[in-house]
């Protein structure tokens, strides 16, 4: 298990690798008006993973607020809750979590423990790279890093129980991405 300053370590280099890249050569908020970075439906937002909280405790563009696993359900691995977060929409590009940097990939994890990237259905309302199947448009450097980042953060056994748990509630509500 990481020690706190482990976990910092690690969001550093995360951050650090996955800070300029985009999905796409051009801005693929354009496409959408940049709708993931807007209030779409209301109380949307975006949880952070386990440590990351470390490296956004002072950003006031950032609200925070402390989900307690007594009044939601978290994967067995985040024992106290977890921080969830919105923004106004005017993030520093180099501070925006990791959740926005990966969309809209993600990790999905079988039973076995192997795990690919794959579209985020749970996207499937908002961005139009998921709506119309985009994976072979997007560069190819951004999923190379994505590779990269999502193999050294599920080394952490925290994030592993959550990527499991997440694809696990993904492929009960879509069964047809399957
Ligand atoms: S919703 Fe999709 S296309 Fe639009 S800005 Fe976000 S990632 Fe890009
Ligand atoms: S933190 Fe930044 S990238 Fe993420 S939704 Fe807000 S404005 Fe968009």
């Amino acid at each position: 298990m990481l020690s706190e300053a482990g976990l910092e370590r690690l969001w550093r280099e995360i951050y650090d690798l996955t800070g300029e890249i985009t999905p796409l050569h051009s801005d693929c908020g354009e496409l959408c008006d940049s709708i993931c970075c807007q209030d779409w439906e209301e109380g949307v937002g975006i949880y952070l993973y386990p440590g990351e909280e470390i490296l956004l405790s002072g950003e006031s563009w950032l609200r925070r607020t402390w989900h307690d696993t007594r009044n939601y359900t978290f994967p067995t691995a985040w024992d106290r809750g977890a921080w969830f977060v919105t923004c106004d929409a005017r993030c520093p590009r180099e501070m925006r979590p990791f959740g926005c940097r990966t969309f809209p990939l993600t990790a999905d994890m079988s039973e076995d423990g192997s795990w690919r990237l794959i579209l985020d259905p749970n996207g499937l309302p908002i961005c139009p790279l998921i709506k119309t199947d985009a994976r072979f448009q997007l560069r190819a450097s951004f999923r190379n890093t994505m590779k990269i980042a999502w193999r050294k953060l599920l080394t952490v056994e925290a994030i592993r129980n959550d990527v499991l748990a997440s694809s696990r509630r993904r492929r009960m509500r879509y069964p047809q991405e399957y």
